[in-house]
């Protein structure tokens, strides 16, 4: 959702805290699409620091469905979030020595908050190395495709591709010829 914050931008030392929620139904990275199911809507509080810098801060849930990197299965993983961001209230140009945040992306000209865009960013450097559906996922057979958690599939006993077993078949049938 978008959160006007004029009123915080212009009141020095002025402090509210909102119940805010996010919108976006997926998370679009160079990773791919990924459904989001949003948590409970959550109290972020903006303060103003003197008429310098905005503090923003605030924490909340929200479960992100990743595939299972073994067997490609949807798996439910919850990000707990917790912002802590200071943002200086200065133009880009003229702030160099504070320690805020640079140019937040998540603020635009007209003094609009960007929760999704806010919570993006915490997914994206919270993202798991490694998703899996169980710790011991006994993944695809990469033979046959079978889900190995579901089912079993004849592959491992023999090293030969079904294709190239068919083609034995055959060649053996023309040799008894
Ligand atoms: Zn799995
Ligand atoms: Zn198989």
């Amino acid at each position: 959702m978008k959160l006007d914050i004029s009123d915080v931008y212009s009141l020095d030392n002025k402090e509210v805290t909102r119940k805010v929620h996010i919108d976006m139904a997926e998370f679009q990275s160079r990773q791919g699409t990924f459904p989001i199911q949003a948590g409970e809507p959550f109290n972020l509080t903006i303060a103003n620091e003197e008429g310098k810098r905005l503090r923003l801060s605030g924490e909340g849930d929200v479960t992100v469905q990743i595939p299972c990197d073994r067997c490609l299965q949807e798996v439910d993983v919850p990000f707990h979030f917790e912002i802590e961001k200071t943002v200086s209230l200065a133009d880009v140009s003229e702030e160099t020595e504070d320690d805020s945040d640079e140019a937040a992306s998540y603020i635009d000209e007209e003094r609009v908050l960007d929760v999704d865009r806010l919570i993006f960013n915490e997914i994206l450097v919270n993202w798991p190395a490694k998703v899996l559906c169980r710790p011991d996922c006994k993944g695809i057979c990469p033979k046959c495709g079978t889900n190995l958690n579901l089912a079993t599939c004849d592959c491992e006993q023999g090293e030969l591709d079904p294709r190239m077993a068919q083609f034995q078949d055959v060649f053996n049938k023309f040799k008894e010829v």
